[in-house]
């Protein structure tokens, strides 16, 4: 696959309707030439989110996103650019044009698409194996009694290593793969003599694939309790990363759209159970407790995510972490308890299980209520060694939360537990509390560098207010617009001000046609910059009037370091230099759209 190339870009772009595109995931109304509606990405009571049909943008005023169509795809859907612009280019009948890239990049991915083919063949393989060979009668047997029927075990492609060493590695290299390729991705293994060998053997196969169906590794599980491990999965390659996979997501994703939520299962055998009983929006993490990874991968395919895991023995730490990251993301977490001893895949199999399910589902406790449960349960009261103790763990999970309503009554249930006034209880919370806003916004790990979360404007500063609303006029009016580019300096802006000054001045002409899709933050401000433009008055006198208060902050802290380094001769002729521009602000007529 190569790159996309411009002019087929610029077709789908074309031909995407981003009012259609946008509608399937919230109601918008026509008010003047935009729409507007309740914001898709956070939860809001008034509409606060705008999309602009002509130039075919969207921003929201409340969370700070926006961007362009495909934009709103990648958010909406969590692909990538390439993948969403062929969703575009499927759903609006563009034939799309590839181009000739850089030969090292292109090499790269003929590669990577050679790795997938061979994880596809072994997948087919093993698969063929299952059903196929004597050998394999015993898994048969063995998934059969899980209850496990084989419609489903061929959707999710369950197969069958062999007991051989070097089934996989003779076959793929008459195939055509190197040992090298086979190693790749993680299908054979060397041995402590040198050798090469078959990494899965006389293993149940679950094939684990992406949201677009590509296999990307294995998990096997022993068919003898002496086998070593009784799972194995593939290592870590260079595009296997288990902690971000979601077993299952391929076939869950149509039902969770449509169910509004997604159920978490441990293991393969509960996502196929629960598949086989029709609750087809579960997936699975491989693990008992779900990783940061996983939150955010959810995150931006639903809005709510009932965990069917055995949270008793789940990492208190994960479920922190993991709560943190949804509710950074507004994601609504709970768990449906399961009965002790027993997994989904047992329940399903179980007389009237999928009925019990559903009723649990329905039932699902908040994340963290149930956590601050768990700990009060298993307290001893009676000692206050044991009391301090609850509260310490109970503290941050509380200092996550919201506050409001159903904070309050978790500190009245731990207070009333552990016989504590309240006021003390929130007196720890709020030591809990990290000073910079909490702790609703999820730790700098779980957030890829490159996109920061959009600034909600009302957290903004009133320099970047007044910056933004400069910078929206320059959009308006190009030809003013080029003259306080070039007026504004590093001094004067921001630093998302600054590249954003830089794009507008590097994009003269339609800065919002072709939005930087490598740099989120950035395509987000250039669309809430294009939108501004549209909807604020500009004028020359508002240019000057924004300007000149920029250029007053400016002034004023420069005016402080040059106090601060004890250069006062400097710092008076800033002074006076201040006291003048205050005076011209003084006679400046105060138009509308300033801030
Ligand atoms: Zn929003």
């Amino acid at each position: 696959m190569a790159l996309i190339s411009p002019e087929s870009l610029e077709r789908v772009k074309q031909a995407a309707d981003i009012v259609e595109v946008v509608s399937a995931h919230t109601d918008l109304r026509r008010q003047g030439a935009r729409y507007v509606g309740l914001c898709p990405f956070h939860e809001e009571r008034t509409p606060s989110f705008s999309v602009e049909p002509q130039e075919k943008l969207y921003h929201c005023f409340g969370c700070g996103v926006g961007g362009d169509v495909i934009k709103f795809i990648e958010e909406k859907e969590g692909l990538g650019f390439a993948e969403a612009v062929e969703i575009l280019a499927d759903r609006y009948g563009v034939e799309l044009e590839r181009e000739q890239e850089d030969p090292r990049a292109e090499a790269r991915r003929q590669h990577r698409r050679r790795l997938e083919q061979l994880l596809e063949r072994a997948a087919t393989f093993y698969a063929n194996y299952l059903w196929e060979s004597e050998e394999a009668a015993k898994a048969r047997e063995y998934l059969a009694g899980r209850g496990l029927e084989e419609e489903a075990l061929r959707a999710f492609g369950v197969g069958y290593a062999p007991s051989a060493w070097d089934k996989i590695l003779v076959r793929g290299q008459q195939a055509g793969f190197s040992v090298e390729e086979l190693r790749g991705v993680g299908l054979v293994q060397r041995g402590r003599s040198g050798g090469e060998y078959d990494r899965f053997r006389e293993r149940i196969m679950f094939p684990i694939r992406d949201r677009r169906g590509r296999v990307l590794g294995f998990g096997g599980r022993a068919m003898r309790s002496d086998q070593g491990a009784k799972y194995v999965n593939t290592a870590e390659t260079d595009f296997f990363h288990k902690s971000q996979m979601l077993y299952g997501v391929d076939l869950a994703k149509a039902a969770i759209a449509k169910a509004g939520r997604a159920v978490v299962a441990e293991g393969y055998t509960d996502v196929l159970a629960l598949h086989q009983a029709g609750i087809e929006e579960a997936v699975g993490v491989m693990g008992t407790a779900i990783t940061d990874e996983q939150v955010a991968a959810l995150s931006g395919m639903v809005d709510e995510v009932v965990l069917a895991l055995d949270a008793d023995s789940a990492g208190q730490e994960a479920m922190l972490r993991a709560q943190r990251v949804a509710a950074g993301r507004r994601m609504r977490l709970r768990v449906a308890a399961m009965p002790a001893g027993e997994d989904p895949a047992e329940m399903m199999a179980a007389e009237g299980g999928p009925e019990r399910f559903r009723a649990l589902l329905d039932g699902a406790e908040e994340l963290t209520s149930f956590q601050v449960g768990l700990v009060l349960a298993r307290t001893d009261v009676g000692s206050p060694v044991e009391r301090d103790r609850a509260l310490a763990e109970v503290a941050p999970v509380l200092a996550g939360m919201e506050e409001g309503a159903s904070r309050e009554e978790l500190v009245r249930r731990v207070a009333e537990r552990l016989d504590l006034d309240p006021a003390m209880v929130m007196g720890r919370i709020v030591a809990a509390t990290p000073a910079s806003g909490g702790m609703q916004a999820p730790p700098d790990s779980a957030r890829p560098a490159e996109s920061p979360q959009p600034r909600r404007t009302a957290e903004l500063t009133s320099r970047e207010r007044r910056e933004r609303a400069l910078l929206a006029m320059c959009i308006a009016m190009p030809n003013e617009g080029r003259e306080y580019l070039a007026r504004l300096t590093d001094a004067h802006l921001s630093p998302t001000g600054l590249r954003a000054a830089a794009w507008l001045r590097e994009h003269p002409e339609d800065p919002a046609s072709n939005l930087p899709h490598d740099d989120s933050e950035l395509a987000g401000l250039i669309a809430e910059l294009a939108i501004m433009s549209r909807e604020e008055p500009a004028s020359h006198e508002s240019m000057e009037l924004n300007f000149l208060l920029l250029d007053q902050r400016r002034l004023e802290s420069e005016i402080a370091a040059a106090g601060e380094r004890g250069d006062y001769e400097r710092r008076a002729a800033l002074s006076r230099e201040r006291a003048a521009l205050v005076q011209r602000i003084a006679h400046t007529e105060r138009p509308a759209g300033t801030v």
